[in-house]
């Protein structure tokens, strides 16, 4: 929203940080490089509702939806997304989700946010459950996705600049909220580029666009981008607006044919969600109980599947997990997903934590720099967010061993916000109120008339379910749909090791280690008694038998950092436990859909071709069967991301990963690659 009767900076004035605010008239935040006020202080909230939901048609438009979801071109203070919820939370008729995805460059800090709600005194309500869920952190580049509402209300950040984030993301948007700063004071906010992203982000069904604004650039770049615009009343003194629809194509409305430009990349799209009620999920680890618990938040009925006699019986099993932050240094793919995976896992875990159904001590991680290499990475790290404390901090030998509470060798980071966690006790809060079947082996998935049916090892059948998800890495070679995964998947043994807390008291100088350490292995601060330290990495080795050798391993591997407390341990006095991980040539976990591997090559056998304008058809799936695994060691910054995707998969909602994520973890990247390098053929 914007004002004309606000001061530009004068000139000759320094320019002023993009992301500065100032207060004008007590609570409503100013930005001095824009020139522009965030709302208007008089008639903000009415403005708000004349302009977007009206001009949307809303309450109308969502009403006797399933599912409605509202995009925003600059959050700001989220005065628009709390209006709209507000609207939605009061109408009867009400869709049964609302998803706001909104885009943001700057955005503002928790106190900032709860500083500019106090204009609006009528959402209070809606604001204090915003202010408890934005986060203390530096919000850093990228999507985030936050749940409100009970589940039923889901809020969508896109961090990062309009074009580039609103290009890379697949919005299935049904109404637009335009309000960047003024057109003249911020045309990067109303340029082409970004009206034909927000064209490509619309639901293919048709959407709705309001604007307060009627520039000319507004409705030139609009009307580019396939919009049909009309002028109306502006709001308050203001002469007009836009209001805008983007019809549905004419031709192949639904996408019947279910052809695509080979640009579209048809192979990673997703099957087109029906109405879910029932979900069958196999695999009782940590992704498994991601998935069960994000299904069963939407209002799902979920059954869990396990062959052991007990959850958690595998590497979600060990008594401690690091949750360790991956911050990326640069743009590469992996970085970028488990960057994004450790915050939503942070803020689920903390939440669940400060609620006391998950043990987990935030205590901080140092991360060292065990070598040239690794000194150069964290150097990155510094140079990129050296300027944002709450995230990391450099610190030299000594604020190491000070931090830690024992003599370190080397400086490195400080991850602040991370800790370390104990898995079974995350999956047990996740499968919370889960229909649990456990000691049942599931062997086959097969279709009947009411949706899908599993068999376990004894011919007993189970379902029928509207979908099914196969949430482990044994469980994903066992099914007959996803079994051609097995050259994809590698077992990756790795034993862990436990250290009376007495041998580090014995040490005899009062020390205690006070936070988690993160080397080329790592060691815990002590639980029950115990510290871990580990571990091994056994590629190709599916044994689970506790080894010396690997103890030995690891006693090596921490005395490279910690030779006092190693000098005291030897292989045949530790217990500790193996379990085994699974990951990918790329490292990168598979989530999404189940391809039909036969289909895929004789759809796409031609594509190491690279014809120019071939049609190809839509991506062929096994209905309703989806896939989730392949986190290697990090399933604690990994699976609850996955599930939520999963979830939006399944019901709907957009997607809280940007596009080329999601192709990155897409199940099918390995055959569409194999075909590309000639490595497969049809
Ligand atoms: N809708 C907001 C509300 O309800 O409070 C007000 C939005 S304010 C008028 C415009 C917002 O756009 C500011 O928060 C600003 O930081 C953001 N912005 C400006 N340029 C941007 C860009 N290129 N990409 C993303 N966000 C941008």
């Amino acid at each position: 929203m914007t004002a004309n009767d606000v001061t530009m900076p004068a000139e000759g004035d320094e320019p002023r940080p993009a992301g500065e605010i100032t207060w004008q008239d007590g609570n409503v935040p100013f930005s001095p490089h824009f020139g522009d006020i965030y709302f208007n202080p008089k008639d903000g909230l009415a403005e708000t509702r004349y302009v977007f939901l009206e001009g949307n048609n809303l309450p109308s438009a969502w009403q006797n939806r399933e599912s409605f979801a509202i995009g925003e071109t600059g959050f700001g203070t989220g005065l628009n997304f709390l209006a709209a919820w507000q609207s939605w939370n009061s109408d009867l008729k009400r869709s049964r989700r609302l998803h706001f995805v909104s885009v943001e460059k700057y955005p503002l800090s928790r106190d900032d946010m709860i500083r500019a709600h106090q204009s609006w005194p009528e959402l209070s309500q809606y604001s204090k459950q915003l202010a408890e869920i934005w986060p203390h952190e530096t919000m850093l580049p990228g999507v985030h996705r936050f749940s409100l509402a009970h589940g039923n209300v889901s809020l969508t950040l896109l961090i990062g600049d309009a074009i580039e984030c609103w290009s890379d993301y697949d919005g299935n948007i049904d109404c637009w909220f335009l309000d960047g700063f003024a057109p003249s004071r911020n045309p990067d906010m109303w340029h082409p580029h970004l009206f034909a992203a927000l064209a490509g982000a619309s639901n293919p069904r048709g959407a709705s666009l309001a604007t307060f604004t009627a520039a000319r650039i507004a409705r030139d770049g609009l009307e580019s981008a396939g919009f049909e615009i009309s002028k109306r009343k502006g709001f308050g003194y203001k002469r007009d607006m836009i209001t805008a629809t983007l019809p549905a194509p004419n031709v192949d409305n639904d996408n019947t044919l279910g052809l695509f430009e080979i640009a579209d990349d048809p192979w990673f799209n997703l099957p087109r969600p029906k109405k879910t009620k029932s979900v069958a999920v196999i695999g009782g680890g940590l992704a498994g109980a991601a998935c069960a618990d994000a299904l069963n938040a939407r209002g799902l009925a979920v059954t869990l599947f396990e062959k052991a006699d007990q959850l958690a019986s595998a590497a979600s099993g060990n008594p401690i997990g690091m949750l360790e932050p991956y911050l990326t240094v640069d743009d590469a793919i992996m970085g970028r997903f488990y960057e994004a995976g450790y915050r939503f896992s942070h803020r689920k875990i903390k939440k669940l934590s400060n609620q006391g159904l998950v043990e987990a001590d935030f205590c901080g991680v140092i991360d060292l720099a065990t070598s040239a290499r690794k000194r150069e990475r964290l150097d990155g790290l510094i140079a990129r967010l050296g300027d944002k404390p709450d995230l990391v901090e450099a610190l030299d030998g000594d604020q190491a061993s000070e931090r830690f509470g024992l003599p370190l060798p080397y400086g490195g980071v400080f991850y602040p916000s991370a800790g370390w966690v104990n898995p079974p006790s995350v999956v047990r809060a996740f499968s919370d109120g889960i229909d649990i079947r456990l000691s049942t082996t599931i062997t086959a998935i097969s279709d009947a008339e009411q949706g899908k049916v599993l068999t376990d090892e004894n011919w007993a059948s189970y379902g029928p379910f509207d979908a099914v998800i196969i949430a482990g890495a044994l469980e994903m070679q066992m099914m007959g749909q996803t079994s051609w995964l097995r050259d994809h998947l590698t077992p990756v043994r790795g034993q862990i090791s436990f250290l009376p807390e007495e041998i580090l008291a014995n040490l005899g100088n009062g020390s205690v280690i006070k936070c988690v350490l993160s080397h080329k292995g790592y060691i815990t601060p002590a639980r029950d008694g115990l510290h871990v330290f580990g571990a091994t990495f056994g590629r190709d080795d599916a044994q689970t038998d506790l080894r010396e050798d690997d103890h030995a391993f690891n006693i090596s591997q921490l005395g490279k950092v910690l030779p006092d407390v190693a000098e005291k341990l030897s292989p045949d006095m530790l217990q500790g436990r193996a379990s085994l991980r699974t990951t990918t040539a790329d490292h990168l976990p598979l989530i999404g859909p189940a391809p039909d591997f036969d289909a895929y090559l004789a759809s796409y056998g031609d594509i190491d071709k690279g014809k120019k304008g071939a049609r190809y058809i839509d991506a062929p799936y096994h209905k309703d069967v989806y896939i989730c695994t392949g986190f290697g060691a990090r399933g604690l910054i990994g699976a609850p991301l996955a599930a939520e995707i999963l979830a939006s998969e399944i019901c709907d909602m957009p997607l809280p990963l940007e596009k080329v994520l999601m192709h990155a973890i897409h199940p099918a990247r390995f055959i569409i690659r194999g075909l590309k390098r000639r490595q497969l053929t049809a």
